[in-house]
């Protein structure tokens, strides 16, 4: 197996409380697309967030390309002690939103280069030269100098995801991609991440979509109430579930 590229060990998160998550372990090698499903309320969008810091856990280990990220504690709370280390993550790995978050007051080809030109110091003439590809490469090639409000959700998130590849990421985190959209429009988005898995990219995909997650992932990941309950070959956990949990998630969504 290749070398593991993100590692999430024994995370824990509470707010207040509520302890959202209980103790979840995963590890993405290169070129896996691991499928995260459960619930409304399980913790899905919890731990992708934790998985590059837009929320901290409490207790666990996050392990990137072979560096674990330091720890300090300020005002009793456990904080990341080196913003580098934050920012290597965060640049590494690139986040699409169920609402796809485009800034709205800039075309579509200036949302996928703002990134690459004031993070990764990119000349605007060549992010500009593979922003356009990459919109292409999305099936939005004509949509470059509009502005997000004039597109379908559908070609929103499309235009995301050609943002976040923008940043050459060593992996794509992806919460809910495809729950705002229409039937129709899911389908577009649908093909660009079954392109992205064709092409190797190493993906962690929150989806209610099951046979989203039959199609592209090698890796399903059934969360209830903040703790993995099954896990394994998507087709093998979603056509023989062990747990009642799982066969009373899976008859609901049906
Ligand atoms: P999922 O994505 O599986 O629907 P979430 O990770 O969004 O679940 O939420 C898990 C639980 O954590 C829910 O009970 C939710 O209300 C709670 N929660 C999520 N974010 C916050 C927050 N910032 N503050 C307080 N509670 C939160
Ligand atoms: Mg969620």
């Amino acid at each position: 197996m290749s070398d593991p590229i993100l590692s999430l060990k024994g995370i824990h998160k509470s707010y207040g409380d509520l302890e959202v998550l209980k103790g979840i372990d995963i590890t993405a090698h290169k070129g896996d697309v691991i499928a995260l499903i459960g619930s409304s309320g399980s913790g899905k969008s919890t731990l992708i967030r934790c998985a590059n810091l837009l929320e901290v856990p409490q207790q666990g280990d996050i392990i990137f390309k072979g560096d674990a990220l330091r720890w300090t504690e300020k005002r009793g709370q456990r904080v990341p002690a080196d913003d580098e280390q934050v920012r290597n993550l965060r640049t590494h790995l690139s986040m699409v939103f169920q609402q796809f978050n485009l800034w709205s007051h800039m075309t579509i080809l200036d949302n996928v280069i703002e990134a690459p030109v004031t993070v990764l110091g990119q000349a605007r003439n060549d992010a500009a030269s593979k922003g356009r590809a990459l919109l292409k490469k999305v099936g939005i090639g004509d949509k470059c100098d509009q502005y997000p409000a004039q597109l379908s959700g559908g070609q929103q998130q499309r235009a995301a995801i050609a943002r976040g590849l923008a940043m050459s990421p060593t992996a794509m985190l992806f919460d809910e991609p495809t729950s705002a959209l229409d039937p129709e429009l899911e389908a577009e988005v649908v093909k660009v991440i079954k392109d992205l898995a064709r092409d190797g990219t190493t993906m962690i995909i929150v989806t209610h979509d099951m046979k989203l997650a039959r199609d592209v992932a090698n890796h399903l990941i059934f969360l209830h109430q903040g703790q993995i309950e099954e896990q394994g070959v998507p087709s093998d956990v979603l056509d023989h579930p062990k747990s009642e949990r799982l066969q009373q998630f899976l008859s609901a969504t049906l």
